[in-house]
C-alpha cells in the first residue's frame, strides 16, 4: 500500500503532509494512511502533465509507440492481478472473484486502447471534398491536452482504466483522482506506469478529498478536459466548472435502470439476470437494474423464486470463499442505503425480503439483499438511485404500460428487456430512452461497446471508439493550391467566389 502521490514520475509526500484513513469495510479497521493532497499538489501534477503534453511530446509519439506503453501497463496489471484484486477487496469490500474479474477487465481495457492508438497513425487524415478546386482540405485528429479524471469507488481500478487508457491512447496526459474510499489500486496503477517507464508527467495520481483535490482539478486553468464518473450533484458542479473555462467534459452519472420481463420469458433465467443486475458489487453499480417490471402472468411465480434465491445469497468478507455479497463500501453508503429502505417502508412499500443488517455480523457495513414490492411510483425508492442491493419490483399488464413505466425517469443510463418474442424485444429496445440496452440479459459490459447515458445519466460515451473520441479534437487543414490569391484587397478581381 502506497503512502505517496505519484507526480511527474516521482513519489512525493503531499506538500502539507496530510493523510486520510483507509478503512476495510468488512472489518471497519483502519488498514492504511493514504496521502491527502491539496491544491498545491494538484498544481504540481497539472504542471507536470502540461509539460509532458506541451514540451515533452507525448502527443507526438506515434500511436504505435504509445500503444507499446499501454500494452506494458496491461501486462503489468495482469502480472499482479491477484495482489491488486485483493487490494480492491480490502478497500471496496467486493467479493474476490468480482475484484479479480474487474482487474482482468482493466488490463483488457489498456490492451483495447493500445489497438486503437495503433490505428490512429493510419487514420488521422481524412480528405474533405470541397466545391472550390483552388483549395484542398483535410481533417486531422489531435489529443485535447491535459485530462483531469475523477472517478468513483465502485470499480476503482476499472474506472481508472476506462479513463486513463483512452486518454493516453489519444495522446492526452492525465491527472487522476480516485475516490477517497478506494485510492489503493489507482496508486498501484501509477506504480505499474512507473515500472514500464511511462514518461514523467504523462500519468499523475493525486489522492485526497473531492472537495479539495477534485475541486482543484476541475477549477485548474491548466486542465483542458474533465472526465467524471459519480453522482449527479457532483456531475453538475463539474459541468459548471467546465462551462466557466470551456473545458471539454464527459460525465457518467448513474441511473435508475428498468428491467422489463414479459410473461413468455423463462422464469429461472429472468431471476438469474435480475440478481446479477442488482446484487453484483452489492448493487453499487451505476447501471444496476434497480426497477424490475414483470408481466402479470408470471409476476407472482417470479417474485417467489426471486425471494427464495435472494435469501440463499451468502454474505461475508469478500476474501472468504463462496461469498456472493460483501459489505457496502463505507459507513456513509451503509447509512444511505438503509435510510432509503426505511423511507421506502414509510412511503408504503412492502419488504419482500431483506431490508436490514444481516444477522451474525457485529462489524462491517453489511446490508441484506433487499426486495421491495408495492413501491409507490412517486416515492424516492422508485425514482432515485439507492446504490445498494435493493430492487423494486412491480407487475405490468401491457407492453405499452411497461415502456411508459420504464421511461418515466429523469435518468436514462441502461434498460433491459426479456422476451422470447424477438420482434417484441427489438421493439421495446428501440422504445427505451437509455444509452445502454440489454436484451435477454442484464449488465454484461464490453470494452468494445459504447457506454453512457441519456437524460440526467450523463453526457458523452466511454468505451469503444467512442471512448477515444472523448479525448480528441478535430482540426481542419485547408491548403490553397490555386494560381492567384483570392485578391479581395490589393488586386480586386471580378468575381472572387
Ligand atoms: P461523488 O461524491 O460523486 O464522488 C465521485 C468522485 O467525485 C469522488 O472521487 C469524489 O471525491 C469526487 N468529488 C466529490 N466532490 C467533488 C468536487 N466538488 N469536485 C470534484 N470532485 C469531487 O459520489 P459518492 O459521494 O462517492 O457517492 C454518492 C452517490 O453517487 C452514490 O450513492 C451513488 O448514488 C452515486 N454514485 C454513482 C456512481 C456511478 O458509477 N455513476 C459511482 C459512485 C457513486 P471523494 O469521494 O474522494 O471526496
Ligand atoms: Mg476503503
Amino acid at each position: 500500500m502506497r503512502s505517496e502521490l505519484y507526480i511527474d514520475g516521482k513519489w512525493l509526500k503531499p506538500l502539507k503532509g496530510g493523510t486520510f484513513d483507509v478503512v476495510n469495510p468488512a472489518t471497519e479497521e483502519v488498514i492504511h494512511k493514504a496521502p491527502a493532497a491539496t491544491a498545491d499538489d494538484v498544481d504540481l501534477a497539472v504542471a507536470a502533465a502540461r509539460r509532458a503534453f506541451d514540451k515533452d511530446g507525448w502527443p507526438r509519439f506515434s500511436g504505435v509507440e504509445r500503444a507499446a506503453y499501454l500494452r506494458a501497463i496491461a501486462d503489468g496489471i495482469r502480472n499482479r492481478q491477484a495482489e491488486i484484486a485483493r487490494l480492491e477487496v480490502i478497500d471496496n469490500g467486493k467479493p474476490f472473484p468480482e475484484a479479480d474479474w474487474d482487474v482482468a477487465d482493466a488490463a483488457g481495457c489498456f490492451d483495447f486502447y493500445a489497438g486503437l492508438a495503433e490505428q490512429l497513425d493510419n487514420n488521422v487524415e481524412e480528405p474533405i471534398a470541397l466545391p472550390d478546386a483552388r483549395f484542398t482540405s483535410k481533417a486531422v485528429r489531435e489529443p485535447i491536452g491535459v485530462a483531469g479524471a475523477i472517478i468513483p469507488w465502485n470499480y476503482p481500478l476499472l474506472m481508472a482504466a476506462w479513463k486513463v487508457a483512452p486518454a493516453l491512447a489519444a495522446g492526452c496526459t492525465v491527472v487522476l483522482k480516485p475516490a477517497e474510499q478506494t485510492s489503493l489500486s489507482a496508486l498501484e496503477l501509477a506504480a505499474i506506469a512507473d515500472e514500464v517507464n511511462l514518461p514523467a508527467g504523462v500519468l499523475n495520481v493525486v489522492t485526497g478529498a473531492g472537495t479539495v483535490v477534485g475541486q482543484a482539478i476541475i477549477d485548474h486553468k491548466g486542465v483542458d478536459k474533465l472526465a467524471f464518473t459519480g453522482s449527479g450533484p457532483v456531475g453538475s458542479k463539474i459541468m459548471a466548472a467546465a462551462a466557466r473555462d470551456i473545458k471539454r467534459v464527459s460525465l457518467e452519472l448513474g441511473g435508475k435502470s428498468p428491467f422489463v420481463v414479459f410473461d413468455d420469458a423463462d422464469i429461472e433465467e429472468a431471476v438469474e439476470w435480475i440478481m446479477f443486475g442488482i446484487f453484483w458489487n452489492q448493487g453499487q453499480v451505476c447501471s444496476a437494474t434497480s426497477r424490475v417490471l414483470v408481466q402479470d402472468g408470471i409476476y407472482a411465480r417470479l417474485l417467489q423464486r426471486l425471494v427464495e434465491e435472494t435469501k440463499r445469497i451468502t454474505i461475508g468478507n469478500g476474501l472468504d470463499d463462496s461469498i456472493l455479497l460483501g459489505p457496502l463500501v463505507s459507513k456513509r453508503q451503509y447509512d444511505q442505503v438503509l435510510g432509503a429502505v426505511e423511507r421506502a417502508r414509510s412511503a408504503g412499500a412492502t419488504i419482500a425480503c431483506g431490508g436490514g443488517r444481516p444477522e451474525g455480523f457485529d462489524k462491517g457495513y453489511y446490508v441484506e439483499p433487499t426486495i421491495l414490492t408495492n413501491v409507490p411510483l412517486d416515492s424516492d425508492a422508485w425514482r432515485e438511485e439507492i446504490f445498494g442491493p435493493v430492487v423494486c419490483i412491480r407487475p405490468f399488464a401491457s407492453e405499452e404500460e411497461a415502456v411508459a413505466l420504464a421511461n418515466d425517469s429523469r435518468f436514462g443510463l441502461a434498460a433491459a428487456v426479456m422476451s422470447r418474442d424477438e420482434v417484441r424485444a427489438e421493439r421495446v429496445a428501440a422504445a427505451f430512452r437509455a444509452g445502454i440496452v440489454w436484451i435477454n440479459c442484464s449488465q454484461p459490459t464490453f470494452t468494445e461497446a459504447p457506454w453512457g447515458g441519456y437524460k440526467e445519466s450523463g453526457i458523452g460515451r466511454e468505451l469503444g471508439r467512442w471512448g477515444l473520441e472523448n479525448y480528441l479534437e478535430t482540426k481542419q487543414i485547408t491548403r490553397f493550391v490555386g494560381e492567384e490569391p483570392w485578391g479581395w484587397y490589393i488586386k480586386p478581381a471580378e468575381t472572387t467566389r
